[in-house]
């Protein structure tokens, strides 16, 4: 399958995204290609960042938030 990788920050939203068959099959490689220096991945888990494969249905459902129109804790901006 071709999926994508969603880095989906403390709240929920999904903050950025790349296609599986670019970053490939792992999770750690995919968070590898969001945040290159292990430390600062560290820190991101330990915050609650979090990265997650979906399919293209997932991937739809998520776009509110790359658009900035969801409703994540944005009530504001
Ligand atoms: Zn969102």
């Amino acid at each position: 399958m071709s999926g994508f990788w969603l880095r989906i920050d403390p709240t929920g939203c999904v903050d950025g995204s790349v296609r599986e068959d670019v970053a490939g099959q792992l999770a750690e490689d995919a968070h590898k290609g969001f945040t290159p220096r292990v430390a600062d991945r560290r820190k991101e888990a330990a915050a609650g960042w979090r990265v997650e494969l979906v399919d293209r249905a997932g991937f739809d459902a998520i776009k509110p938030c790359l658009y900035g129109r969801c409703e994540h804790g944005r009530a504001t901006a």
